[in-house]
């Protein structure tokens, strides 16, 4: 199997190239590579580069993923949320390739009172969610092989993540507040990846058409801000006891009392009953997956 990997520097992207490697041979790109195009504000040289690769499955892992700043530039948001996949989706119909693309709980609004199904009407509160959405849509207008996973709260080893933040906070001060009333489960670019893997292992060899489809992929159970920062600072004084740690008192507060530039769903919680039976894949509780990348990331 040839893989095409779009993003390979992010987080998701960085543990797909771990995941992808034993499927055959991964042709992985980022923003800045020389020999091919993975720029996704540069189209037309986008298109040539997966038609010279001719990859039987192009992963997308790249995105503009700051929430607050795409509300400043959502053109920009635009083109590398939505135009880019739109091309890849366009031009992996026409070498009849799979595209894998992943998207946001924040395609919905948070206000169903249980978690959202993949049939449940999206409606995005914010630009970033806006440009995924679109990508979605235009996605299943071209009509490829293609698998979108919705996912939240993406945390990995590498680059920044909410608990890392609570970590470093919690050595720097002695009260720190925390958006109580915001719900939804992390889940590790680590499972991301592998269950992609899993996904492509499926699809590929044998067609597999009918699992072509949008599913939501997120870790077990749930949390808010909140209870995941007392989690991981917790965990993380165990593991390391002898660090400086400040923190006395996490505040619960209202989602009101923190002013962000974006708007952000009450309820992110989705439900995973598609993919799990899709796929007979099993999806292991979120602190499963944080606590391994506490233990990476501290001792
Ligand atoms: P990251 O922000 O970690 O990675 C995004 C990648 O896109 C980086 O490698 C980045 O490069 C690259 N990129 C930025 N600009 C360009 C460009 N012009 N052309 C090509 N590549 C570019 O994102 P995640 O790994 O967290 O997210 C992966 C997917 O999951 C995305 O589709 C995202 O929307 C989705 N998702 C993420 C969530 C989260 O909480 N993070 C939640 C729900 C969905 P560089 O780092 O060099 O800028």
């Amino acid at each position: 199997m040839r893989i095409l990997l779009f993003g390979k520097g992010g987080q998701v992207g960085w543990e797909l190239q771990r995941s992808l490697a034993p499927l055959g041979e991964v042709v992985a790109l980022d923003f800045d590579s020389t020999d091919l195009c993975g720029d996704f504000t540069r189209l037309h040289e986008l298109e040539a580069t997966v038609r010279a690769v001719h990859p039987d499955a192009i992963v997308n892992a790249a995105a503009h993923t700051d929430i607050d700043e795409v509300e400043s530039d959502p053109e920009l948001a635009y083109a590398l949320n939505a135009a880019a996949p739109a091309v890849l989706a366009n031009v992996a119909r026409d070498v009849d390739a799979w595209l894998v693309h992943y998207s946001t709980d924040y395609v919905f609004d948070g206000s169903s009172p249980r978690p959202w199904l993949e049939t449940d009407t999206p409606n995005p509160l914010n630009v970033y969610g806006h440009t995924k959405r679109e990508a979605e849509e235009l996605i299943v207008a071209s009509a490829c092989k293609h698998l979108i996973f919705r996912t939240s709260w993406v945390y990995g080893v590498r680059g920044g993540n909410f608990a890392k933040t609570m970590i470093r906070l919690a050595q720097e001060r002695q009260q720190l507040t925390v958006i109580q009333d915001q719900r939804g489960a992390p889940t590790g670019a680590e499972l991301l990846a592998d269950v992609t893997a899993l996904a492509l292992h499926r699809v590929v060899p044998d067609g597999g058409q009918s699992l072509s489809g949008l599913y939501h992929l997120v870790a077990a159970g749930q949390t808010s801000w909140h209870d995941y920062a007392v989690y991981a600072i917790a965990q993380a004084r165990r593991l390391r006891p002898d660090l400086a740690w400040k923190v006395k008192e996490i505040v619960p507060v209202a989602s009101s009392a923190f002013k962000t530039t974006a708007r952000r769903p009450l309820n992110s919680l989705l439900n995973t009953d598609r993919i799990q039976r899709s796929f007979g894949v099993c999806l292991p509780d979120w602190k499963t997956g944080v606590d391994r990348m506490l233990k990476e990331y501290l001792t």
